[in-house]
């Protein structure tokens, strides 16, 4: 080996072994999601998170002008209780907001109104990680700093957006398990009408509490360890950004430990472009906050009327939908996920397969499973591939209907129509919209099953190649392809290439 590959291959083999065999890795993470609502979370400044301009959704309160006074905006408090709701935990009947003061230029009060000691949801689960809190919060100007160096601006319409923090307990065990749930909470926020949660727009944020301690083995097996050093890492703003970042925090601190030092417990940021974490500051604690209860708004309370009418609102959640589409249609684990994650699609996709179902009835189940197996093959293959070809955002974007496509599954499922004219047609639906059997007909594609009409056009093109034929003849096997194919070209690809070769090869004995 060369001398070089073998010490990365080496130190490579040597981390791994430590990682997985001696250390224990414990990770909590932190969510901030900007909610979707008309207005900000204290005043009616519009909360547009498009806005190009600077410093245009904005007011005396939020931009902490003295003397003015907050009134908490009702549907902010709703999208929070409904995604505590759907992750199971449990809405608080008491609430309230409190102060968290400090200093920074995108903060104009010198406070942040956000909820210390009674958040909206205490409790839940997403993916078997616990949720320790769910709370609600204003979100903090935004800061340019000019390439010069000289000075930084400030844009103030993001101050006051009302933004969610989830925090979950140190249930996650590594980078991968924090990605997996960083997107699952992203789709169960889109699903609720929460929040957009588009990461790269800063609508979703994390940070992730990253411990790592050498683990002991205990007589009778597994592996236990005192929690370790917490190191916070905040700027996560991508999915790749969490995986990376934590896999670069569990290996520094792993190799800290393993060579006899200290893991410091503070703040660190991410750097994207050379992906490695650095220090921040020394890791503040709650009381240099000094919260104390907002003077200005009041306590909340909820009646357990008000919480049942909210949890009656809850649609069905990725889940949920996961669960039931393998369950419903067999369909395989990749699907399934694609249609999760595309809600648009999943809506297409169970508009297509109700209308087989009506189609066929409910007496004939097996020819239900055919025809839905038809519908599969040509949605993962040719659908899913158009779609993407053409860049079309959304299958609520699209030129056809669902039961256009049903109708064209139909048609094959009903021998109507070729495989490769199939194909050529969904393109055109997909490029032109329109049903199926319009655009088979006005371009003269129905399948020629007649084998008269069939014969007819073999025996045109076998006098039109005498040498393929000769060479046919003479035992060149080639030959009835070339001729399989200027038959397949005639008739516009209408024609099964089978019933060809059969008759071919009955004309030419
Ligand atoms: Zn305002």
């Amino acid at each position: 080996m060369i001398p070089l590959v073998k010490s990365v291959y080496e130190s490579i083999k040597k981390y791994c072994i430590l990682n997985l065999m001696e250390y224990q890795v414990t990770i909590g993470m932190e969510i901030h999601a900007e909610l979707r609502t008309k207005t900000k979370m204290f005043c009616s400044s519009k909360n547009d998170p498009d806005e190009k301009h600077p410093n245009v959704n904005v007011c005396p309160v939020c931009l902490g002008h003295p003397g003015t006074l907050p009134v908490a905006n009702e549907e902010a408090v709703r999208l929070t209780q409904r995604v505590g709701l759907a992750l199971g935990g449990e809405i608080q009947k008491f609430s309230r907001f409190d102060r968290k003061n400090y200093f920074y230029p995108d903060l104009p009060k010198g406070y942040q109104i956000s909820q210390y000691k009674y958040p909206l949801i205490l409790g839940g689960n997403l993916n078997g990680i616990r949720i320790t809190r769910v709370h609600l919060e204003e979100d903090a100007g935004k800061l340019m700093h000019d390439p010069s160096g000289k000075f930084s601006m400030v844009d103030f319409n993001r101050a006051g957006v009302p933004l969610m923090e989830l925090v979950t307990e140190p249930d996650i065990k590594s980078a991968k398990e924090a990605k997996k749930f960083a997107e699952e909470l992203q789709l169960t926020l889109q699903y609720l009408g929460a929040s957009e949660a588009n990461m790269e727009k800063g609508e979703m944020r994390c940070e992730a509490n990253i411990s790592v301690a050498k683990a002991v083995k205990p007589p009778l097996g597994g592996l236990t360890a005192k929690l370790g050093t917490k190191v916070e890492v905040k700027n996560l703003n991508s999915f790749r950004a969490v995986k990376r970042a934590i896999d670069y925090e569990v290996k520094r601190q792993v190799e800290l430990l393993e060579s006899g030092k200290k893991v410091a417990q503070e703040t660190r940021g991410w750097n994207e472009n050379q992906e490695i974490t650095f220090s921040q500051r020394s890791k503040e604690s709650a009381h240099d906050y000094r919260y104390f209860p907002e003077p200005d708004l009041p306590p909340m309370e909820f009646s357990d009327e008000y919480i049942e009418t909210l949890r009656a609102t809850i649609p069905e959640l990725p889940a949920q939908k996961r669960k039931r589409f393998t369950e419903e249609y067999g369909i395989s684990a990749d699907l399934v996920e694609t249609l999760v994650r595309e809600r648009s699609l999943a809506a297409f996709w169970e508009k297509v397969i109700s209308e087989l179902r009506d189609w066929i009835g409910e007496e004939n189940p097996k020819k239900f499973l055919e025809a839905m197996k038809v519908a599969v093959n040509y949605f993962t293959s040719d659908f899913l591939g158009l779609i993407k070809e053409k860049e079309i955002p959304s299958a609520a974007e699209l030129l056809m209907t669902p039961e256009n496509f049903a109708e064209l599954i139909k048609m094959i499922y009903k021998n109507e129509i070729t495989s490769r004219v199939a194909k050529d047609v969904l393109r055109i639906m997909v490029e032109q919209g329109g049903d199926p059997s319009t655009i088979v007909e006005s371009k003269g594609l129905k399948q020629i099953g007649d084998e008269t009409e069939l014969s007819l056009m073999i025996k045109k093109i076998i006098d039109a190649n005498p040498k393929a034929v000769a060479d046919f003849k003479a035992g060149e096997q080639q030959s009835l392809q070339f001729l399989v194919g200027q038959i397949m070209k005639e008739t516009k690809g209408a024609a099964n290439p089978e019933a060809i070769k059969e008759i071919l090869a009955k004309i030419l004995g």
